[in-house]
Formats: C-alpha cells, structure tokens, sequence
C-alpha cells in the first residue's frame, strides 16, 4: 500500500496538445505491471485538447461541469457529469469544455508496451470548435 498525499503540483496543459487554458492532477502513473495512467482533467470554458489517438483506447469520466467530444466522422456531441466515453484503439477524437462552462473529467488509460499514452495531431481549429451543438441554458 501506498498513499500519495495531496502533494503533487497541479500541471499546465500543454501548448503544443491543448487549446486554451487546461489543468491536470495526475490520478495514476503506470508503475510495475500496471499500465493505467489516469488524471483529472480542468478545461476552462473554450479550451480542448488536439485531434489525437490512444494507442490503447481511452475512458473520460465527466465529473464537472459541460464538456464536448467529438470522434473523426462523427458529430460534436455534449457531455455531462455522469456521462463516460471510450475511445477506441486509433480512434481519431477530441475533447473538451463548452464555449461557456468549465469542464472536468477523468481520463483513463493504458499506456503502449513503450509507455506511450497518445499520438497527437492538428489543433481543433475555432470553426470546427464553432460547430459545437448549443449546450442549452440561459
Ligand atoms: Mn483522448
């Protein structure tokens, strides 16, 4: 057993994968056997992440917050606290917080036999990001 305090430094998202303002806590760091990788994600309103692909697919948890996700091919879709989504191996996707609202989730992973966890692409541009269906609310 081993408990990690409340001591790890909250990490800038960056540039180079993210738009706009995002944070992460790390949740798990692969170590030994396991493969998991997992942290709390905090977009603020507008940010997201690149085009990007897990090697082994990937689970985002809402737990605050509106978010948006999207796969390549598919429409933008809007997720809650509550809703859980799985990317699949290679699966082409983004996501991220609402123009108007923060959003957190976690994401979960297992990293490649070389502790990769993603491959990134292009930045989602403002007119794909413009797409977006409306979230509802005043
Ligand atoms: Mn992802």
């Amino acid at each position: 057993m081993q408990i990690t305090r409340n001591s790890i430094n909250t990490t800038a998202g960056p540039s180079e994968w993210f738009s706009g303002a995002v944070y992460v806590d790390t949740v798990a760091t692969p170590t030994g056997a396991s493969r998991l990788s997992a942290s709390s994600v905090h977009f603020t309103p507008g940010a997201r992440t690149a085009w990007h692909t897990h090697p082994n697919g990937q689970t985002i948890f809402v737990t605050e917050g509106v978010g948006l996700a999207q796969r390549s091919g598919g429409p933008i879709e809007v997720i809650r606290p509550g809703d859980r989504v799985f990317f699949e191996p290679g699966e082409n996707h983004w996501h991220g917080a609402a123009p108007t609202r923060f959003m957190t989730h976690i994401a979960m992973l297992d990293v490649d036999d070389n502790g990769n966890n993603a491959t990134w692409g292009d930045h989602v541009s403002d007119v794909e990001y413009a797409t977006a269906p409306s979230i509802g609310g005043a």
